[in-house]
């Protein structure tokens, strides 16, 4: 019987320390590592996915769509993609696996995938097999490894964390809608060319009678107005002077980081599973 074992690697923290663990504990497995890539990733993924290469010793295949973001927002009428309506997952994302792994299934063969749940998430369920071929395996859950055990053993094994942790929760697209205000923020700071082109992307979609944005209640250029990006920067810095404060208060508790996401305490049902583990 045939078998093949395959493990996502999303540019984020979680899928990198399953490479590692897998690599580390169950070198027996022959993975193949492959990034699902939607054209729209941020450079500190790329130059990660290159780092992790280089330990791997493996390359890590780019599934590409064979359509690309464009088309289908076209194909959507120029509606952006949404918590509601996310079409981008579907046709960058998991359509381009599907379609990678058909012909193993279709034949018979069994797909083992390696997903990154951690020990913390047990309310999380990953993606779930599409197919009877199709097993899902959660190796951090069950070795017990939560957040802290994932950024132990990426810095043990010197691979070290994307740099974009330094100002984003997440990976995924450039103009992800899962973002916070003050990512955006920091978007317009950073990668201004990716910035400028999510504002020409919400521009169309307006030009084309959609009333969505890609931030809740506020578009891009609103967001980045002077008194705006001052009114965000402050009310950041002041929750990440609570939670510090908090953290000081229990030290056993405290994070080992301060992702954007425990400085506004977002909910984990606001990260996209599929993009960002
Ligand atoms: S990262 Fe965000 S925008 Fe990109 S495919 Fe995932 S949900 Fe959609």
């Amino acid at each position: 019987m045939n078998e093949k074992h395959i493990l996502g690697i999303s540019g984020g923290r979680d899928s990198a320390a399953l490479a590692v663990y897998m690599q580390h504990f169950h070198p027996e497995i022959e993975m193949e590592y492959f990034f699902t890539d939607t054209g729209k990733e941020l450079p500190e993924v790329m130059s990660f996915l290159g780092k992790l290469e280089g330990f791997l010793g493996k390359p890590i295949h780019a599934l590409n769509p064979d359509r690309d973001f464009d088309f289908w927002l076209a194909e959507y009428n120029h509606f952006l993609p949404s918590p509601r309506t996310r079409w981008c997952t579907r046709q960058l994302k998991l359509r381009p696996m599907e379609k990678w792994l058909e012909k193993d299934l279709a034949n018979g063969t069994i797909v083992h995938s390696y997903v990154a749940i951690r020990a913390d998430e047990p309310q999380r369920e990953g993606h779930q097999s599409t197919h009877s071929n199709m097993h899902v395996h959660f190796p951090l859950r069950d070795a017990g490894i939560d957040r802290k055990g994932v950024i132990d053993l990426l810095e043990r094994f010197g691979v070290g964390q994307p740099d974009y942790y330094q100002w984003r929760s997440r990976s995924g697209c450039t103009f992800c809608f899962y973002q916070q205000k003050i990512e955006w923020v920091e978007l317009h700071d950073r990668h201004r060319d990716k910035f400028d082109e999510a504002v020409a992307y919400e521009k169309t979609a307006h030009e084309h009678g959609s009333p969505f944005t890609w931030s809740q209640g506020e578009s891009l250029l609103e967001i980045v107005e002077p008194e705006r990006q001052a009114q965000i920067r402050e009310d950041y810095a002041k929750r990440l002077a609570r939670l510090r404060s908090k953290q000081r208060r229990n030290p056993l508790a405290a994070l080992i980081t301060e992702d954007v996401d425990d400085v506004y305490g977002a909910n984990q049902d606001t990260a996209c599973d599929v993009c960002s583990r």
